[in-house]
């Protein structure tokens, strides 16, 4: 078959299956690209459940780039929590706020502009060009890397760059002309679904006539495997009649603007009493989180400040943090000491 045959009935094929067969996600609903882009910034190291379980209720919140730019980088980050990844909301805040001042307000349909905006790169504006404006603009996540590494049998790691090379031509000249938007979401779904990693679903496959994948299972080759950096420290817990002692984390911190337990030095922590190990998984680190009851006469540092239990829902933390934190408010005697506290400057009237 030539190669323009090819690429038409590839891509028709697959069309016509995700016309029957795609699923319906509220993001595939809308050509708003406000609406696009949230999905996708969501959807990068998100799972789909995860972004469908948050999507509309944020989207109520936010529903135009004008909502976001007003508000507050705490109430952003605030309702970005669970979804992780908090340089992403800061990124589309950014993007908002560009969209706004730069474009009252309405998205720019060149990709060049699209890319000139904070946080937006050649795989988000290539998501917006073909979802929102039906634009034919390739894309490549690790999905459609996995199907197109399958579908020409090619063992160049996809990493590589070499492999990134290939994965863009060939993207390029497959892409469906008259309906780039259904035949990219094919694409993405073929390899959610069927072209899995590991032993793909090949006898269901839609475009198994197309495929040349001699062992798909070893495909596609990837040339370097992350490795797993281990981090500990140590961190104090200080709660009196005032509240919870926690740090705001500055504006070059990974978290920046969002609130954790005060960190301190090992050697100090060490001489405190130990209250619970805390691991948990980010990326490629490893994290232990050694938490130490801090003494009654040590006084908060820079950016730490005793935040009242009936704010700590207002402010924004990370998932690991809040989650530690709710346990320890549940469990630990003194929360029990603190209310019988209240109660009592309540009956004496102070
Ligand atoms: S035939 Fe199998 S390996 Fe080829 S694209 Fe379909 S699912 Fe993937």
């Amino acid at each position: 078959m030539k190669t323009a045959d090819f690429c038409r009935d590839f891509a028709q094929t697959l069309v016509n299956w995700f016309l029957q067969y795609g699923r319906d996600y509220p993001w595939r609903r809308t050509t708003d690209p406000w609406a696009i882009l949230v999905s996708e910034v969501m959807l990068q190291q998100t799972t789909i459940p995860t972004v469908l379980a948050r999507y509309e209720a944020w989207m109520q919140r936010y529903p135009t780039p004008s909502h976001l730019a007003q508000a507050s980088e705490q109430d952003a980050l605030l309702s970005w929590e669970g979804l992780g990844y908090y340089r992403r909301v800061r990124a589309l805040q950014a993007a908002a706020r560009a969209v706004c001042e730069q474009y009252a307000g309405v998205f720019p349909q060149s990709e060049s502009k699209l890319r000139a905006l904070p946080g937006i790169g050649d795989y988000t504006a290539a998501a917006v060009l073909s979802f929102a404006y039906n634009k034919p603009a390739p894309l490549v996540d690790a999905n459609v890397a996995r199907v197109l590494a399958r579908i020409y049998n090619d063992p160049t790691p996809i990493d590589s760059t070499a492999g990134r090379k290939n994965m863009a031509q060939r993207a390029a000249v497959l892409v469906h002309r008259s309906n780039p938007r259904a035949y990219n979401s094919a694409l993405m779904e073929l390899g959610q679904s069927i072209c899995i990693p590991g032993r793909p679903n090949c006898l269901i496959c839609p475009v198994r006539p197309f495929c040349h994948a001699q062992h798909p299972e070893i495909l596609p080759v990837k040339a370097a495997k992350r490795q797993i950096t281990t981090m500990e420290h140590w961190d104090i817990w200080q709660l009196t009649p005032h509240g919870l002692l926690m740090e705001q984390q500055p504006t070059t911190a990974r978290h920046a603007g969002m609130y954790r337990l005060p960190r301190r030095p090992r050697e100090l922590a060490q001489s405190l009493p130990h209250i619970c190990d805390q691991t948990y998984a980010i990326t490629r680190y490893k994290v232990t989180r050694h938490l130490h009851r801090a003494r009654g006469d040590m006084s908060p540092q820079n950016a730490e400040q005793y935040i009242p239990i009936d704010r700590l829902e207002s402010i924004p933390m990370a998932s690991p943090d809040r989650k530690l934190v709710l346990k320890l408010l549940t469990e630990l005697p003194e929360q029990t000491h603190l209310d019988e506290a209240k109660k009592q400057k309540k009956l004496s009237g102070r």
